[in-house]
């Protein structure tokens, strides 16, 4: 019997909690591409991509095939019980691609919020300092220490208290919110002065563009200070690359684009199309600090990541995706900024590479945020066909993640649905 959306929301209910959010109720039957199709066989086109996860597109043969393979042979023996070469194959490549050249260790994990719990564990292991900062606005997690360094509330922190302590936030550079790189220095200077002295804090973690909280890049400038800082007090600085990695701005990692060395690195999500794996990648000396039995888990650097995450990376060069994520994010910026040209409700349009999204605002004005509008328009677009993502401090930014193997027709088919779907409003 054929089920429907509604059926399987109403079970949905009463079967899952509310705490996990589900952003649209359609059911998903079969993904290709740059395409969904729901149990009720609507199309979709989708600017989504599971949060930032299939940048290479749904049910790559490349990929599907390489984990049959895996199949037939075994899905699970536990890395720290019978390795297996393709962990080893996936970590000597990603220590070969992280930026910089110190030479490099990496350590798989299963979810980004593990990754980040591991490289705060890392850092604090071979600083021996326990402070922690991050960023307001930043997301890091659903974990304790994930939800600790988060620096947005609702709805991630609320009702979960306490947090781990010695944790601080200083703002996030955004120019269109008149909070300037020398801002956000200054106050991190007053968390020495107020909160923690420099030589206690083992890391600053920050994302090189910040994801949840509503896609703003760090300055260039902003990013080599707080290297010069961390190298100046003994501080790791750690580059949570979760949602940046892996070809999505335009470079395999974001930092690249800043001409940093982190020394760790926080990556998941792209890298494995979809198989949940994740890692830490870091500097040789630092990835040692921990003691043999301290870092891992049974799922760990899962085979089935690890065989996916090396046709990821085949495909990234293959495909040339980095240039290809250069090419959509131009494309959208041209459409967007038309857009905008007729609509004070845009009141701004950012991209690095095609990591891309429009802030919601009324009467121009960046201070009025719109997250009214920005809720009517996730809705009214999958109502005709489109799969829209929010994020946001404020709830008002759009955000684009479109698969970067996408083609243009696609592109502008779900563009035109943005672009109807706002003149409804
Ligand atoms: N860090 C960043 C930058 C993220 O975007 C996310 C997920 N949105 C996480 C950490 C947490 O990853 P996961 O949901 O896989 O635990």
């Amino acid at each position: 019997m054929t089920k429907t959306n509604a059926e399987l929301w109403e079970r949905r209910l009463k079967a899952v909690p509310h705490g996990v959010g589900t952003m649209h109720p359609r059911f998903a039957a079969t993904a290709q591409n740059a395409e969904i199709t729901d149990i009720e066989g609507k199309r979709y086109i989708d600017f989504a991509t599971g949060i930032a996860v299939c940048n290479t597109g749904h049910s790559d043969p490349r990929i599907t095939e390489a984990v049959k393979d895996q199949l037939n042979h075994f899905s699970h023996t536990c890395f720290q019980v019978n390795p297996y070469e393709s962990y080893i194959e996936l970590a000597e490549k990603l220590n070969d691609l992280a930026p910089g050249d110190t030479p490099k260790k990496t350590i798989f994990l299963t979810t980004g919020a593990e990754a980040v719990e591991n490289a705060i564990k890392i850092a604090r292991a071979h600083t021996g300092r326990p402070g922690v900062i991050a960023f307001k606005g930043g997301f890091h997690g659903r974990t304790m220490m994930g939800m600790a360094l988060t620096g947005k509330v609702a709805p991630y922190k609320i009702g979960f208290g306490p947090f781990p302590s010695e944790v601080f936030h200083a703002p996030f550079p955004i120019d269109y919110h008149g909070v300037s790189a020398e801002d956000s220095l200054a106050a991190l200077e007053g968390i020495f002065k107020s909160d923690i002295e420099p030589n206690r804090v083992a890391a600053i973690i920050l994302e090189p563009v910040q994801g949840e909280g509503g896609f703003y890049a760090a300055p260039t400038a902003f990013m080599k200070a707080l290297r010069k800082i961390c190298d100046d007090h003994g501080i790791m600085l750690i580059a949570d690359e979760i949602q940046t990695g892996f070809a999505r701005t335009g470079k395999l990692f974001a930092t690249e684009h800043m001409g940093i060395e982190p020394d760790l690195m926080t990556v998941a999500k792209a890298m494995a199309g979809g198989f949940p794996i994740s890692g830490v990648i870091g500097k040789a000396d630092i990835m040692d600090a921990a003691a043999p039995g301290g870092l891992g888990g049974t799922y760990g650097g899962s085979v089935l990541g690890c065989v996916a995450g090396l046709k990821v990376l085949d495909i990234i060069r293959e495909d040339n995706l980095c240039a290809r994520a250069n090419e959509i994010g131009a494309l959208f910026n041209q459409r967007l900024l038309a857009m905008q040209a007729d609509d004070d409700r845009i009141g701004n349009v950012r991209n690095l590479g095609a990591m891309i999204a429009i802030e919601l605002v009324k009467e121009g004005d960046a201070n009025k945020p719109n997250a009214e509008l920005t809720s009517a328009l996730v809705k009214h677009a999958a109502e005709k066909g489109l799969i829209l993502l929010a994020c946001g401090i404020r709830g008002n930014v759009i955000r684009f993640l479109p698969a970067l193997t996408a083609s243009n027709d696609i592109l502008n088919e779900g563009l035109d649905i943005l672009e109807a779907s706002l003149k409804k409003l």
